[in-house]
């Protein structure tokens, strides 16, 4: 490790005091999550506007769901004591309930009731008969033998009273907006969005639609990481790009560093003498240089300016989107409150060899095919290269390599990571 990769730590934090040589990704994960301080102000916010957002406390049910016995079809409601378990029988139809009207008279033995879905289903009935299976002529029907219980939902077999549906920390997916709404719910508190500054750096680096002009590149990373932090629900400042200078860089990180609570950048983080994002970062807060054992994705470089936490991603595309996904994204969601669970990966089989080195963790952009016999096979992009971008529009995931595996041969089982997984 050189002078400039040591640790500056004037604030004393633990967290950022770690320092080796060569980190595994579990590793630099776990540290990045220790020095989390979550978000704590909290807002109350209709359920329309919380999709996304993560619950500040739990949801306890109100009230039972469903909350009374109702039918499961269409059909008629009868006590199974009048049916006759080994041919049909023919009850007078007496009574009728539609969905959300409750029979205003106590149920009789002997009756059928025509009954919707959903509708209640009074004290008596215990069984419903669904219509297609029933004869009705003159008032009376005719059904056939049926098991008691048969189409009829308990009260409360979904919820019970009391029940706790939703937990802190849960990020709101649609289907838990429809549970919170299933209760009676209208509104939650939930954590305040994570304010995050956003910037890229390098001198040949340019805003799309401008012109470039000679040795220039167009900036994509600011676009992608826009757009994974908008799926996790951020709220960003965008800084733009940021010339390779040491006043520059320091003057943009110090104003990023107040108001938000991380402060996310690519590029300039690598030993070039062009790369001032460390030095600066280091002079204004706490910096760590992490060489971490993964491909792609060194450098990385993690601490704290100002008030925010800071990371720094590499400036090649590809890797900057993917330790977006390993690194940033778990520490966004940690600091939105939410619980953080690693994402689901799926075995598949490779449909390729590759070279690995040991004890260096390997994600491979690999796109996904199903045979004739229906096993799942992935395939590799054939272009290696971290700034290959098309690698990442043509795939739809990574392959997992841990650092254990020396290789991989084809027919070899290997984890996949689906970007559906982590994109938002
Ligand atoms: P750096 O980490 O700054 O040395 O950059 C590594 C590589 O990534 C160089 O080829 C840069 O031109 C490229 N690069 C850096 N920032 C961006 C960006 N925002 N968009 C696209 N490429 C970038
Ligand atoms: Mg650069």
């Amino acid at each position: 490790m050189s002078d400039s990769d040591k640790f500056n730590n004037p604030g004393g934090n633990d967290a950022f005091a770690v320092s080796a040589d060569m980190l595994t990704a579990a590793e630099a994960l776990t540290t990045l999550l220790r020095a989390v301080a979550p978000v704590k102000e909290r807002e109350t916010v209709g359920l329309t506007l919380a999709l996304g957002r993560v619950l500040a406390e739990d949801i306890v049910s109100p009230r039972a769901v469903p909350p009374h016995d109702n039918a499961a079809v269409d059909g008629y409601a009868v006590y199974a004591d009048d049916l006759d378990p080994a041919s049909p029988v023919l009850l007078p139809v007496t009574g009728l309930i539609p969905a959300g009207r409750p029979l205003t008279r106590p149920a009789l033995r002997g009756e059928a009731l025509r009954i919707f879905t959903g509708a209640p289903v009074p004290p008596g009935p215990d069984t419903i008969l669904p219509q297609e299976i029933c004869e009705e002529a003159h008032g009376h029907v005719t059904v056939p033998p049926q098991k008691r219980g048969a189409n009829l939902r308990r009260a409360g077999e979904d919820i019970q009273t009391g029940a706790v549906v939703l937990r802190r920390g849960t990020r709101l997916r649609p289907q838990e907006l429809g549970l919170a709404a299933s209760i009676g719910v209208g509104e939650v508190s939930v954590f305040r969005p994570v304010r995050v500054a956003l910037f890229s750096t390098g001198d040949e680096v340019r805003e799309p639609g401008c012109s470039a002009g000679a040795g220039a590149i167009y900036d994509s990373n600011r676009f992608i990481l826009h757009g994974l932090l908008r799926g996790l629900g951020c709220a960003i400042t965008d800084f733009g790009i940021v010339p390779d200078r040491l006043g520059a860089v320091t003057d943009t990180l110090a104003r990023a560093g107040y108001g938000h609570d991380l402060v996310l950048t690519s590029g300039g983080v690598s030993a070039g003498d062009e790369d001032h994002v460390r030095t600066a970062a280091a002079a204004l807060g706490a910096l760590e240089f992490w060489r971490i054992a993964i491909r792609p994705g060194r450098p990385l470089a993690f601490g704290r300016v100002g008030d925010a936490m800071f990371l720094g991603l590499p400036g090649n595309p590809v890797a900057c989107m993917i330790t977006f996904l390993i690194f940033a994204r778990p520490l966004l969601l940690a600091l939105a409150g939410a619980t953080v669970t690693p994402p689901q990966t799926y075995r598949v089989i490779a449909g390729f060899s590759a070279k690995k080195r040991q004890g260096r963790r390997e994600y491979l952009r690999a796109s996904l095919h199903r045979t004739a016999d229906g096993s799942v096979i992935a395939n590799r992009f054939p272009q290696e290269g971290s700034w290959i971008l098309t690698s990442m529009t043509a795939s739809c995931g990574l392959i997992d390599l841990p650092e254990s595996l020396g290789g991989v041969a084809p027919g070899d089982w290997v984890e996949f990571l689906p970007f559906s997984e982590v994109l938002g």
